[in-house]
């Protein structure tokens, strides 16, 4: 209920900042105009000049508001860096500061209009600064931090005043309680402070829960980059915050002691407030009010009678404040960079860097990293790939010096920053290897104390595996900067993996699932062919290709298809199969056995002992077959959304552990035998079907074939029996009855998270076409595909850019209805592209514009330089 509240307000908000900014900074303005007009003389913290009397200090108070203000001044400025591991130098700092100002004025003019004499309270100002907890607004940005689009910014605000909203009510409620106890200590000075901390608290709560939520959203909606949209201020190692914070919610002991401790002061307060003094302290109009009648009254000196000692040390006091707080200003303004830089041309991460990190999070560096040097020392130059990604560090725009791009949030600096990726370069005073073992070993360091060239050296001295790398360092980035520094230095050009990217990729999703030995990732052009028309609904078909025209093939098969009224597809079967191989000591025993998978108790048995592994695998078929003393099981199971060649080798060794119960004679050779057959060519899978087996069907009016693919129905028609039937049928193919479907199926397969190799089997197709139509003009053509293996979760499919192209097919992750629907219908799509990518390119052999075409588009013009014959063009 308080969560749904808090997530409301924080969602209005997140989404109207400029009107919350601009009322709190109106009523701010306002209360402190009321203070300058109305306050007369006595608000002395805005009139300096207004003490005509002023309280006695003496000397030990003066000692003790120094330090107190120099304490303050100190804590606002780790508070201002803390905010910085955050990213944002001032803006979230100067936000949390006038949050503080606000509250300030606000208590001041509560006070005021209390008729409370406020003389004195500026020497309790640096008592309200300890007040101050920007970890709050930390908490809260490192919610909007971690968003995508601003969007997410405002839903992530939400959920962050929904998970944090009920904590710092309670906070709020037990300071003000705590701190309300000194109002009834009877000493003057304490009384005014106490209370004036209470309204504080107060004040400074409701412009938290509202001013500073505000700004966050309005700051992040300015810093978007025009151009993309893309926010520049997502964190990435905040992409987990919100799990995180849910997770870490206050504890429920704690919140308990603290509502028990509150109404315990509350008792106190009422005890000592209407019932122990009730007449006495006529205290009808609250605390602040009460007080003036406890007050002692001060010795008062007269301003114009000068006291040496006084003028002396409130001057000493002010120069010590003030130098400190000018101290800590240079240094946070203009040396924490430099700082940072001198840190990382240390070599010793114990004594420089590290350190850092380890305080606050991964910070190491500031600086953007000059361009790094080769072998022979000269300045590489700027990769084009980075160029575009916008990627900083070695093949960074701005490391070829280009100007910063400005920004409300400066970037949050990353450990890859520090570890520009050239040779390793041996620090001076590298610890020994026993040394940096402990060093890693120990919890309260690990990787992050220790050197690149350190943890090189742990590699070698076979510390630590090389393919753990990843795992081992404090994150997965640093594993991979460190393998590539590691491989450079074995290849024969060390600079070869310049323009290989790593940066800013999410080697956790990778890590156990999808690579090993990781040393980047092969960004791979991504084109568009669409709207493909397909059962009435449209998609739009993303293709990783490096295949000039293949994109633009595809997209005007999709186009002829559109025009003709859209393709037909329907699924004829689904299941994938794996083909383990056993063997018994006579053919006559493998008979046996055979007889008993195939009879009705034997596949019950089996089936029961592969169904339990999986919530989605269901057995649904065995094909068995001898040869000699051995057998081969083909099991056919249903895999849901997944494509299922892990899901399916898990059941089957269930159920061959099983079997061996049966035949314990019986010796498992391999899980699989060949006979499943998987990323083999192989006529089991174009007969028996592996996968799923999809058939699309289309009719292209003549005047179609005509205007968009240039050609007609009876070359068309000609040609793709003289192609694809009797060409293919003369080459021995199996499964390969089409022109491309490969190219379709692996650029569509690529973009989607597929298994690559799997498009082995998955391009098994036959096309045909006929004439048809009333006049024989128009062409009928279809395309059979009995082994597509794809799916829609596992493997790939779990990747964000591959997700992104599963989304643009609005095929991302499981059926929500039925499991495997997405899975199949992601086959229909691809048999269906394959059938637009059949049509153009056979128009475009019919009509003799293939290799003009692949001349013009598919040829780099640094090719095209080389001398003749150095770079030859396949063609379908
Ligand atoms: P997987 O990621 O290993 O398994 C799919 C997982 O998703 C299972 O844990 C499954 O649950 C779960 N799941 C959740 N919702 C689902 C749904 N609606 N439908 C289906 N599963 C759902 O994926 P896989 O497809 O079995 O294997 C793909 C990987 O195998 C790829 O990386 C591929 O490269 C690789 N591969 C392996 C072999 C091999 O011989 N092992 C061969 C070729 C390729 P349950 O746990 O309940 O099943």
């Amino acid at each position: 209920m308080l969560d749904c509240l808090f997530r409301v307000h924080g969602l209005f908000v997140a989404s109207h900042p400029w009107e919350v900014i601009v009322g709190t900074v109106t009523v701010t303005i306002c209360l402190m105009s009321m203070n300058m007009f109305t306050a007369s003389d006595q608000l002395c913290a805005w009139k300096y000049d207004c003490p005509k009397m002023e309280e006695q200090i003496l000397s030990s108070d003066i000692i003790i508001l120094t330090i107190t203000r120099c304490i303050a001044i100190l804590y606002i400025y780790f508070q201002f860096q803390n905010l910085r591991q955050l990213g944002s130098k001032y803006i979230l700092g100067i936000a949390g500061l006038f949050t503080i100002f606000s509250s300030f004025v606000f208590s001041t003019v509560v006070i005021h209009f209390l008729d409370k004499e406020l003389t004195g309270l500026n020497e309790a100002l640096p008592f309200f600064l300890l007040l101050i907890d920007l970890s709050k607004a930390c908490a809260l940005a490192k919610f909007a931090l971690s968003s995508n689009s601003q969007d997410e910014v405002r839903d992530n605000i939400a959920r962050g005043m929904a998970i944090l909203g009920p904590t710092f009510t309670l906070d709020a409620l037990v300071e003000c309680l705590v701190i309300g106890v000194g109002t009834m200590s009877g000493v003057r000075q304490l009384e005014i402070m106490c209370c004036f901390g209470c309204m504080s608290v107060l004040a400074n709560y409701f412009v938290f829960l509202t001013f500073f939520p505000a700004c966050v959203s309005l700051v992040l909606e300015l810093s978007r980059e025009s151009r993309e949209g893309h926010p520049i201020w997502q964190l990435s190692h905040f992409a987990r915050v919100m799990e995180e914070e849910a997770d870490n919610k206050p504890n429920p002991v704690t919140q308990r002691v603290k509502m028990i401790m509150s109404l315990g002061l509350v008792l106190v307060h009422a005890h000592s407030r209407w019932i122990a003094e009730p007449s006495s302290q006529n205290r009808t109009v609250g605390p602040c009010v009460a007080l003036s009648l406890n007050d002692n009254v001060p010795q008062r000196i007269d301003p114009e009678r000068p006291h040496p000692f006084r003028l002396v040390s409130m001057d000493i006091e002010q120069a010590i404040t003030l130098g400190l707080a000018l101290l800590l200003a240079v240094k946070y303004v203009f040396f924490e960079q430099a700082e940072t830089e001198s840190t990382l041309s240390l070599s010793n991460p114990i004594t420089g860097h590290a350190l850092a990190h380890r305080r606050g999070g991964d910070t190491c560096c500031r600086a953007e990293p000059a361009a790094p040097r080769n072998t022979q020392g000269n300045t590489q130059q700027p990769c084009p790939i980075a160029k575009e990604q916008k990627a900083e560090g070695f093949c960074s725009p701005l490391a070829a010096g280009e100007p910063k791009r400005p920004s409300v949030l400066e970037r949050r600096p990353k450990v890859s920053d520090c570890h520009p990726d050239s040779l390793p370069k041996p620090p001076p005073e590298s610890r020994p290897v026993d040394e940096c073992l402990s060093i890693l070993k120990n919890p309260e360091l690990g990787a992050s104390y220790l050197s690149d060239t350190e943890v090189i050296s742990l590699v070698n001295s076979k510390h630590i595996p090389g393919y753990k790398l990843e795992a081992v360092m404090e994150k997965p980035e640093r594993g991979v900067v460190i393998r590539r520094k590691i491989l450079s230095s074995q290849l024969p050009l060390p600079t070869s993996l310049t323009c290989l990217p790593y940066k800013d990729y999410d080697y956790s999703k990778v890590m156990g699932t999808c690579c090993e030995n990781v040393i980047g990732y092969m960004p791979v052009p991504v084109g568009v062919a669409g709207p493909l028309l397909l059962d009435g609904k449209q998609f739009q078909v993303p293709m990783a290709t490096t295949e000039g025209c293949l994109v633009a093939s595809t997209n005007r098969g999709c186009r002829a298809i559109a025009l003709s009224g859209g393709a037909s597809s329907r699924i004829l079967a689904d299941g994938m199969t794996r083909g383990p191989v056993v063997q018994l000591p006579s053919a006559c025993q493998a008979a046996e056995v055979k007889a008993w998978l195939e009879s009705t108790d034997g596949f019950e048995c089996i089936k029961d002992a592969f169904d339990q592994t999986s919530r989605f695998a269901r057995l649904e078929k065995l094909m068995v077959v001898l040869a000699g003393r051995n057998l081969y099981i083909r099991f056919h199971s249903s895999t849901g959304d997944a494509m299922g060649m892990n899901m399916i080798s898990k059941g089957t060794e269930q159920a061959l552990s099983r079997l061996q119960e049966e035949f314990p004679e019986l010796h498992i050779l391999a899980v699989s035998g060949n006979f499943c057959t998987d990323k083999k060519p192989a006529a089991i899978n174009w007969i028996e079907g592996r996968g799923k087996s999809a058939v699309c069907e289309a009719t292209i009016p003549a005047r179609v074939v005509r205007e968009v693919l240039k050609t007609s129905t009876e070359d068309l028609v000609h040609l793709n029996i003289n192609k694809n039937l009797v060409g293919s049928a003369m080459a021995g193919s199996i499964g390969g009855f089409n022109a491309h479907a490969a190219n379709i199926v692996t650029a569509i397969y690529i973009a989607c998270g597929q298994d690559p190799a799997q498009t082995v089997g998955s391009s098994n197709c036959i096309t045909l076409m006929e004439p048809t139509g009333p006049s024989g003009d128009d062409l009928y053509i279809s395309c059979t595909m009995p082994s597509i293996e794809l799916g829609t979760v596992g493997g790939g499919t779990s990747l964000a850019p591959q997700q992104a192209c599963l989304q643009m097919l609005g095929l991302q992750g499981a059926s929500p209805d039925q499991p495997g629907e997405n899975a199949r219908q992601l086959a229909r799509v691809v048999c269906a592209a394959v059938l637009a990518g059949e049509l153009s390119l056979m128009a475009a052999l019919a009509a003799g514009h293939l290799v003009k075409s692949h001349m013009m588009h598919n040829r780099s013009k640094e090719s095209l330089q080389e001398p003749p014959g150095m770079c030859t063009k396949k063609v379908a």
